[in-house]
């Protein structure tokens, strides 16, 4: 295995638990993230499995930052096979109060990014006539909630990307998907608790019950390690024909 996946966002959360899983089996990493202790989660993921790992914290707030990931990708990794949009914030308020900056940074990081990121790795892909991009979406890419006007808007907007990016991909094995998941216990949950509870004049624990696993049919977080399998999956060589689709793991959220 000499293949290399680029995880957006891999110093936390999904992201890390995405980044984990591929070391485990082989792949070296580009492990990306804003968290001050990024390199020493590089590092240990590489002494850990045995991979190389390099580390960037590009701010994809910024559209040539992301273009630098993946060039520095290839540059320190030599090559791009599998890219993992994953990196994403939220910010919770009713539109009326809801602040300009945040909606616009939310649609740059959680939306524009992945546009960014992949028409970076896209001539590389192309080029080794192998690619697979795996957009983490949401639930709310297929669903929205009161109160997230610029995530729901961005994750819809990434499903519509994704099924661009397959069509487009076809002719070059390149593949695109989207992964959809209910709520994850992850620190972007953590943080909205208590805006949320402001918002809904809800105690944190009501919100977790009432509001967050209220449309899960599964009462439970969504694991990080199912979420890490089914981008494993999408990144296999037999994948090929897998491609514009979304793959949902929200607890029978969509069902209903
Ligand atoms: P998290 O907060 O644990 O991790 C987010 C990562 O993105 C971090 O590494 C952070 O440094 C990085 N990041 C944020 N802003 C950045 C920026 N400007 N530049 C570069 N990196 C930046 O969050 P998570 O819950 O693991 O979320 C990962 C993805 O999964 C997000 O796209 C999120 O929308 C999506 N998602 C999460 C849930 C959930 O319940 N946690 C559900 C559905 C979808």
């Amino acid at each position: 295995m000499n293949k290399v996946a680029l995880i957006t966002g891999s110093t936390s959360g999904i992201g890390l638990g995405i980044a984990t899983h591929f070391a485990k089996k082989g792949y070296h990493i580009m492990c990306h993230g804003l968290e001050t202790n990024g390199p020493e989660i590089a590092e240990d993921i590489s002494k850990t499995y045995g991979v190389d790992v390099a580390f960037s914290n590009a701010n994809l707030i910024n559209a040539n930052e992301v273009t630098q990931l993946v060039e520095d990708t290839v540059k320190k990794l030599g090559r791009i096979d599998v890219l993992v949009n994953n990196a994403g914030i939220q910010y919770v308020a009713p539109i009326d109060e809801f602040p300009n900056d945040k909606y616009e940074a939310i649609i740059a990081i959680n939306m524009n990014a992945s546009f960014y990121a992949s028409k970076a790795a896209w001539k590389y892909m192309k080029k080794q006539n192998f690619g697979r991009i795996i957009n983490v979406s949401s639930v709310h890419g297929l669903r929205a909630s009161e109160y997230k006007t610029a995530y729901v808007t961005a994750k819809h907007g990434v499903i519509g990307m994704t099924k661009v990016l397959g069509l487009e991909g076809a002719p070059y094995n390149i593949t695109c998907n989207a992964i959809c998941p209910g709520y994850v216990r992850t620190p972007l949950v953590e943080k909205q608790i208590p805006d949320q509870a402001k918002s809904h004049n809800m105690s944190e624990e009501e919100v977790i019950t009432n509001v967050m696993l209220k449309k899960q049919a599964v009462k439970s977080f969504v694991p990080i390690e199912s979420l890490a399998d089914m981008a494993l999956l999408l990144a296999k060589e037999t994948s090929s024909t897998i491609t514009g689709s979304e793959f949902v793991l929200d607890g029978g959220w969509t069902a209903q």
